[in-house]
C-alpha cells in the first residue's frame, strides 16, 4: 500500500492512494485536503496508511462524496476517530447497513467496516456540497467557490467512459455534468484522473459525447438490433474490467442503463 502527499497549490493536498492490486487494474485513487477539509477517505486496503496520514493533517473535518467503497472506505475509522463527516444520507444508510460488494471490488480495494457510530456534523462553509447524481443517487461534490476549485468524487473520470455500473443513471448524470459546467470551474480535482486544470472544455466534451452515445444506442435499439449488438456497434468490444467484473462494470450495462430510462424515466432517490 502506498499513500503520497502531493502539494496541489496553497492549501490543496492530493493523497495519492494505490495498491498493486489497483494498479494492476489501472486504477490510482486520489483523496484531497482543501481548507482543512478531507474530501473522501480512500479504500479499505489503504486504511492504515490513510489513518496515519489524517493523524498528520489533522483536517477539521471530512466529506464523502459516495458510498462506492474507493471513497467511503475508511470513513467508518474516521468517525471512530472523532472526525465530524458530511455525507449523503442514502450514502449513510449504505455505510451502516454494509452490503456485500462484487467479488472484483471487494479483491482489488477491500471490503469497509460497517459504520456503527453516530456521525457528528460540521458547517463546511465556506465550502458547498452540492448533489450531483448519476454515477451513484448519493454523489456530491464540494465546491470552493471563492477559489473555483471543485472537487468532484467520480463525476468526471473522462471524456469517453465507456462503461458503467448496473445501478448509474446516464440521464441524471448529464444534469449533473451541466451543474459543474455552470460553476466555470478553474480546478477540478478528480478522484482517479488527479488534477485537471481548466475543466469546463473537457467536461462540456464528456457531456457531448454521452448525449451522442445515448442518441446511437436508442436509435439502435429503436431498429431492432439487441443489447449485445447495440454494445458491440457503439461501443465496441467489451473491455477487460467488463469480463473481470462479470458484466457489472462494463459496457454492456451502460447500453442497458440507457435502454432502461428509454423505457422508464423513473430513477426514484
Ligand atoms: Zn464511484
Amino acid at each position: 500500500m502506498t499513500l503520497r502527499i502531493e502539494q496541489v497549490e496553497s492549501g490543496v493536498q492530493r493523497l495519492a492512494l494505490s495498491n498493486w492490486q489497483g494498479r494492476r487494474a489501472g486504477y490510482e485513487v486520489s483523496a484531497f485536503l482543501m481548507r482543512g477539509v478531507l474530501v473522501d477517505t480512500g479504500f479499505p486496503r489503504v486504511g492504515r496508511e490513510l489513518v496515519r496520514a489524517v493523524r498528520a493533517l489533522s483536517p477539521r473535518a471530512a466529506i464523502v462524496t459516495h458510498w462506492h467503497e474507493d471513497h467511503s472506505g475508511n470513513a467508518p475509522a474516521l468517525v471512530e476517530m472523532g472526525i465530524p463527516m458530511m455525507m449523503h444520507p442514502a450514502c449513510e444508510a449504505t455505510l451502516r447497513e454494509r452490503p456485500d460488494i462484487a467479488f472484483y471490488r471487494r479483491s482489488i480495494w477491500g471490503r469497509p467496516h460497517r459504520l456503527t457510530s453516530a456521525v457528528t456534523p460540521f458547517d463546511p462553509a465556506p465550502l458547498q456540497i452540492i448533489a450531483t447524481p448519476g454515477h451513484t443517487k448519493d454523489h456530491q461534490i464540494v465546491w470552493d467557490a471563492d477559489r473555483g476549485i471543485v472537487a468532484s468524487g467520480d463525476l468526471f473520470l473522462g471524456v469517453k467512459v465507456r462503461v458503467a455500473h448496473a445501478h448509474e443513471s446516464p440521464s441524471t448524470l448529464l444534469a449533473s455534468l451541466r451543474t459543474v459546467v455552470a460553476l466555470e470551474p478553474r480546478l477540478l480535482l478528480d478522484a482517479h484522473r488527479g488534477v485537471v486544470e481548466n475543466p469546463v472544455p473537457v467536461l462540456r466534451a464528456k457531456i457531448s459525447w454521452i448525449e451522442e452515445t445515448i442518441g446511437e444506442i436508442r436509435r439502435l435499439a429503436a431498429s431492432g438490433a439487441g443489447e449485445r449488438e447495440v454494445q458491440r456497434r457503439v461501443l465496441g468490444a467489451e473491455s477487460l474490467v467488463g469480463w473481470v467484473s462479470l458484466r457489472e462494470y462494463s459496457k454492456l450495462s451502460l447500453v442497458r442503463t440507457v435502454l432502461r430510462e428509454t423505457t422508464s424515466l423513473t430513477w426514484s432517490l
